[in-house]
């Protein structure tokens, strides 16, 4: 080390070694002597501040590309900035369309749901009307049992059962119902945008709406089946009265009331096989729960029951039969039941006392007219207890069991006129049971 820097200090000194600089002005000269060390502390000074003016320009320059990469860095960030707000703007337009369309898809499947429900809701309804009058009815002939009384009987299940079998089974059908919403739904599902969100959201609701329009078609085929039982069955209760149905009920009737209440009007798509299966079935249980309305209401009227109600015997029938007076054969034109004197007689179906007085042969009678050209008879009676006019419900008292007229003991005769002319009366009876005993 020492001898290294003595080696340094002899370097130094050599460069630096002691000068004498002469200076001549005015004639005198002049000398100034510069030591080593002066040298030294000169060059030092002099080194020092090319160093600062060197390290300043450098600075400048630096500087300067520093802010002209901040610039650039600003004008990249601006532009980065921009375009990410113009994407955001694009994003949000792109959402507030697919929101646009997500509603629209809403509003057009809620709109064909409830379309679909008003139509359920209004046969529904209509059918619960038809059952309920058809449950009083039933209620009211149990009452009186059948022609000899009896409440209950087996005899007639046979008929009863005699229901034409639906030709598409309801298990079959509502397979068929299934697919084919699902199969709508596909179809949905294809026509919605197939972009993420969005197609989500349309996807799980064409999926709900799939699961309500079998629902909805399940309702629609049950309805329809037991529509048509019951229409079926009402035809069997008019046909064993020998009643042809196109005779009481004609089609000026039928009042289509579920189609005809004004719903919506139904566009169904080209190739929308589920829509248009919907409205085909629902045209068939409007028909059948129309055609079922109109028979209630003929069948409401008919005289289905028995004039007495309690403890009568049935003691002649209808037709052809020997005289009990006089002996000759001739005809009967209506049936005859005894029972205890003054038993009540009551009306064998809702209608207006069209008759009540006494006529030859018949002594004191009641006449009813049930409308759709049916009249009932009742004579003999002891005592009468409704007016000419008056509006009689089934099993309405009308009067009391007599002897009055052609008659060999305390008995009723009754009769069941259609258009004016005599039916059996003991068929409309047994008829009555298939009411109350389905
Ligand atoms: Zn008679």
């Amino acid at each position: 080390m020492g001898r290294r820097s003595g080696k340094f200090r002899r370097v130094l000194s050599r460069i630096f070694k002691e000068r004498q600089i002469y200076h001549r002005s005015d004639g005198v000269v002049h000398f100034i002597s510069m030591s080593s060390k002066t040298q030294i502390a000169l060059a030092v000074i002099v080194g020092a501040a090319l160093l600062w003016v060197a390290y300043s320009s450098v600075n400048v320059v630096f500087k300067e590309q520093i802010i002209v990469a901040k610039e650039r860095d600003s004008r990249i960030m601006e532009t980065t900035y921009s375009k990410r707000l113009h994407d955001a703007q694009r994003a949000y337009d792109d959402v507030s369309e697919l929101n646009q369309i997500i509603k629209q898809n809403f509003d057009e499947t809620m709109a064909d749901i409830s379309a679909r429900h008003q139509l359920l809701q209004n046969m529904v309804e209509r059918k619960a009307t038809i059952d309920q009058g058809l449950d009083a009815l039933a209620t009211g002939l149990a009452e009186a049992g059948g022609p000899s009384g009896q409440r209950t009987s087996n005899s007639n299940r046979v008929m009863v059962d005699v229901v034409p079998g639906e030709a598409t089974p309801r298990q079959s059908r509502l397979s068929t119902a299934r697919k084919q919403a699902v199969e709508q739904m596909e179809r949905n599902n294809a026509a919605a945008p197939q972009n993420g969100a969005a197609s989500d959201a349309i996807k799980s609701m064409n999926k709900a709406a799939a699961d309500l329009y079998t629902e909805q078609m399940l309702l629609l085929a049950s309805l329809e089946e037991k529509a048509e039982a019951q229409r079926d069955h009402l035809t069997n209760v008019m046909a064993s009265a020998g009643i042809s149905v196109e005779s009481v009920v004609t089609p000026a009737k039928i009042t289509n009331t579920v189609l005809a209440q004004g719903g919506p009007f139904i566009d169904i798509a080209a190739g929308d096989e589920a829509a248009s299966q919907f409205y085909l079935h629902v045209s068939r249980a409007a028909n059948a729960v129309d055609e079922l309305a109109a028979l209630q209401k003929a069948i409401q009227n008919l005289p289905l029951s028995s004039p007495l109600i309690v403890g009568r015997r049935f003691t002649s029938g209808f037709g052809i039969r020997r005289d009990p007076i006089n002996g000759k054969y001739s005809r009967h034109n209506g049936i005859d039941f005894a029972a205890a004197w003054a038993s009540p007689i009551t009306a064998t179906g809702d209608g207006v006392v069209k008759y009540a007085g006494t006529r030859a042969g018949f002594g004191r009678m009641v006449e009813i007219n049930h409308g759709n050209g049916f009249i009932t008879r009742y004579a003999h009676m002891n005592r009468i207890t409704v007016k000419t006019g008056q509006k009689v419900k089934l099993h309405d008292k009308i009067g009391e069991l007599g002897n009055s007229g052609r008659s060999t003991g305390p008995h009723v005769h009754y009769e069941i006129l259609f258009n004016g002319k005599p039916l059996n009366p003991r068929r409309f009876i047994e008829a009555g049971r298939y009411v109350f005993e389905s």
